[in-house]
């Protein structure tokens, strides 16, 4: 069994949308976003964080997402799905002691009630408004994916300069970072050789978002996300940390990918 702290990459398959849903008022052209999701090996046990899209997307995307398929089509292998990722790598499913949600749309609900020893942690305002979004945010909300029978929660509730030591040891810490989502969150992981990761998710799509140069196409607050983005390039810069952006597909590419590939 993997004990040793390390962190994977991974990716449930691209989304294909229009530039102008990831980048505010940017141009009607195609436009292609990674899915990605993320591994850490713990020897208290691993942890998930976000798991992509279900794997039923693999399937039939109309029939699992919705009218919310007309922007955003997911396309992926059901051997993208986090369950299969991790069998193949040896990784038992009953390992997982946490699925940790940066927030709950739709592409970051994959492993919700997959692992049956998890705890799922999220914060209660994004668990709360994922069940009463807006208008603007409902189809972005697949109820199904996270409302099932027998969940374990741990809600979190955060203040903005709040962070959340998961096991106490700075390995992964949770940083709520609103904006994107009432309840979205980022992670800042922090490794024995690599140093310190931010992973970002949703609170910074892209690095021209990162950068401070373009709003991102799709947010539930512009002033939350633009302070959360500030934030976090104060915690970048005190740790050190490389930054990980939610869905740049340019960047995306830099980065090491699991199974053969990680940061340790
Ligand atoms: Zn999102």
């Amino acid at each position: 069994m993997e004990r040793e702290v390390k962190l994977y990459m991974f990716q449930t398959g691209v989304l294909k949308c229009r530039e102008n849903n990831i980048k505010m008022n940017a141009s009607l052209d195609p436009y292609e976003i990674p899915v990605p999701w993320y591994l850490i090996t713990h020897p208290k046990g691993n942890v998930v964080i976000d798991g992509g899209n279900a794997v039923e997307c693999a399937l039939d995307p109309v029939s699992h997402w919705g009218n919310i398929t007309e922007v955003y089509w997911p396309v992926m292998d059901s051997s993208e799905g986090c369950v299969e990722t991790l069998m193949n790598m040896g990784i038992e499913c009953e390992s997982v002691r946490y699925v940790l949600q940066s927030h709950l749309h739709l592409d970051h609900t994959g492993a919700v009630g997959r692992f049956p020893n998890a705890t799922h942690v999220v914060q209660r305002s994004e668990y709360a408004y994922a069940f009463t979004p807006d208008w603007f945010a409902a189809g972005g909300y697949i109820r199904k994916d996270f409302d099932k029978p027998n969940l374990k929660w741990h809600f979190l509730e955060l203040d903005f300069n709040d962070i959340y030591d998961l096991y106490g040891d700075g390995v992964v810490r949770i940083i709520p970072t609103p904006g994107h989502s009432p309840g979205h969150c980022s992670f800042l992981i922090t490794l024995p050789n690599s140093g310190s990761i931010l992973i970002a998710v949703d609170a910074a799509y892209t690095t021209e978002h990162w950068d401070e140069r373009v709003l991102p196409g799709f947010l539930a607050s512009a002033v939350d996300s633009v302070r959360s983005v500030k934030k976090l390039h104060e915690i970048a810069a005190k740790y050190d940390a490389m930054v990980v952006t939610g869905h740049d597909p340019i960047k995306w590419e830099t980065f090491r990918k699991g199974p053969e590939a990680f940061y340790g």
